[in-house]
């Protein structure tokens, strides 16, 4: 095994939810480096800054060694080139992700032939949760408590913007 490879979970993390950390735990598993990306999607309206979803990336992540968390603009095909890194983890839920995502790794692979993506698949109890239904409930004022890490369950909590 390589014990340089990074393996890159890009996404936007608004904010981090227990299927993200599920994904990254396994991958950290399988990889030697993990390193999360953030950054921001453009056909998404963020509650939280990038900065703010770093520090919550960070806290909800201090528990796994081998994990780094770091933020980007632009294209992943760059930044992956920036850190020296080919491979991708994305996660899947259900088949409702699969076009999606099957599109963008084919898109990243066109755009550099050398990346692999590489799909996780969460526990079950996560296969139905999304960021944006996080703060759906939140706004609603539902309990999302077993759905986030704690520090998003504070953060989300103080957040007077919901
Ligand atoms: P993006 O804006 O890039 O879609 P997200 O933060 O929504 O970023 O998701 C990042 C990655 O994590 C995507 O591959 C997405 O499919 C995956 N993901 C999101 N929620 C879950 C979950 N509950 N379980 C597993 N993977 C998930």
């Amino acid at each position: 095994m390589n014990n340089n490879l990074i393996a890159v979970y890009p996404g936007s993390f608004d904010p981090p939810t227990n299927g993200h950390i599920d994904i990254i735990a396994r991958a950290s598993v399988i990889f030697p480096k993990v390193v999360v990306a953030i950054t921001h999607n453009h056909s998404k309206d963020h509650l939280f800054s990038l900065e703010e979803r770093v520090e919550m990336m960070k806290e909800s992540t201090s528990f796994l060694k081998n994990i780094k968390v770091d933020s980007f603009s632009g294209l992943l095909v760059n930044y992956l080139d920036k850190i020296g890194g080919f491979v991708v983890i994305r996660g899947l839920r259900a088949l409702s992700d699969f076009e999606y995502e099957f599109q963008m790794a084919l898109m990243n692979r066109t755009l550099n032939k050398k990346i692999e993506t590489v799909f996780l698949m969460p526990g079950q109890e996560y296969t139905f949760l999304s960021s944006s239904m996080v703060k759906e409930i939140a706004i609603l004022d539902g309990d999302f408590k077993k759905l986030v890490p704690l520090p998003v369950y504070k953060k989300l909590k103080n957040q007077q913007r919901i």
